[in-house]
């Protein structure tokens, strides 16, 4: 009797230490985890888009992690240079921007960290993903033709490259080279044609200009609708925001244009992405591939989609209504890296053949 009660205090002792001990175990947990949320309830993201979509995914994002979103805006070459300055004391977790030479400088300047996750690889493909993992591609645009309706048959139009023909002197809009989607369309005629191609291509175009480079792409639709010109190289994007703006100005610009995709028989529209890499000395890189993470899931890409009329890189997205309108296209096909590789010699041909 007095063994076996023995025995039982010893039971009863031994799940008391248990229980205490695991609701220890438990407390200590939570404690971490709070402290952890503490510490690490913000992502700070240095962006250059400029498009009123990406607001409304970051309050979607807090809303559903409870994760701040700090924004910082800035040019791309202004938030790398910022980010190299301020080291291993930058607040920067996350850097975004229009552009994949942009990302690819980033990543040169070892400004960047490579992050993988499962969720990423299902939802972006390699190809826009960095070979090192230190970027992933968010959206995809391409950069087309946009002709007056009035004065140019689609069947006048066939390439990039045609329009250097005599036929079109004086009659092609285009923005500044400084631009860095100028500068990735050069960059890709280098990767596929080498640089003299590339460089008489730009010769050739700046001989044909309706005037001199000025404003964004939007401006140089607005001046094929005016008459200045009657074709103009911009971003697919920009032509659906002027189709659904408040502006009826806007909306009758585009109305009056065409869409046109380049190379089709030959070497494919060009194609840049937005996208965007964890930052090396990021104190919140956890949240900051979480963000990553929300922003290529099937939601989001269609957001992108819906509201901003960019290509989604998420192969599981529907497009949205507009993009279908314009129908399936050819893209180059060329890894993206090269644009960011061949930007400093498209800068040198754009000055040699002195476009602004
Ligand atoms: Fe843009």
């Amino acid at each position: 009797m007095k063994k076996s009660f023995g025995l039982l205090l010893i039971a009863l002792l031994l799940v008391l230490a248990a229980c205490g001990n695991s609701t220890k175990q438990s407390s200590d947990t939570t404690t971490t985890k709070n402290e952890k949320n503490n510490e690490k309830s913000e992502v700070n993201l240095y962006t250059s888009r400029h498009y009123d979509v990406d607001d409304g995914l970051y309050k979607k994002f807090e809303d559903e992690t409870g994760i701040k979103v700090n924004v910082i805006k800035g040019e791309a070459d202004e938030l790398i240079e910022r980010i190299k300055r301020e080291g291993s004391a930058t607040k920067a977790d996350l850097f975004l921007t229009a552009d994949v030479g942009r990302l690819y400088r980033a990543k040169e300047q070892g400004l960047l960290q490579a992050v993988s996750s499962d969720i990423l690889s299902k939802q972006v493909p390699e190809k826009f993903r960095d070979s090192d993992n230190m970027w992933v591609g968010l959206t995809k645009r391409a950069r087309i033709l946009v002709y007056n309706k009035d004065k140019v048959e689609p069947e006048e139009l066939s390439t990039y490259e045609a329009l250097t023909e005599d036929v079109w002197k004086g009659r092609v809009l285009i923005r500044s080279s400084e631009n860095v989607y100028n500068q990735s369309l050069l960059a890709s005629f280098i990767n596929i044609d080498g640089e003299e191609k590339a460089k008489e291509w730009a010769q050739g175009i700046v001989n044909n200009m309706a005037r001199s480079p000025e404003g964004g792409d939007r401006d140089q639709a607005k001046a094929v609708a005016a008459g200045i010109g009657d074709i103009a190289i911009m971003n697919t994007y920009y032509l659906g925001q002027m189709l659904n703006s408040q502006d009826p100005e806007e909306v009758k610009v585009a109305e009056q244009l065409g869409v046109f995709f380049p190379n089709q028989e030959t070497t494919g529209t060009h194609v840049n992405i937005s996208g965007a890499g964890v930052v090396k000395n990021s104190k919140n890189a956890d949240n900051a591939l979480k963000l990553l993470e929300f922003l290529t899931d099937e939601e989001a890409q269609y957001t992108f989609a819906e509201a901003n009329y960019e290509y989604p890189v998420n192969p599981d997205v529907e497009q949205a209504e507009l993009l279908k309108s314009w129908g399936d296209f050819k893209e180059q096909d060329i890894p993206l890296t090269t644009l960011g590789e061949n930007s400093a010699k498209a800068i040198m041909i754009f000055n040699e053949v002195g476009w602004k």
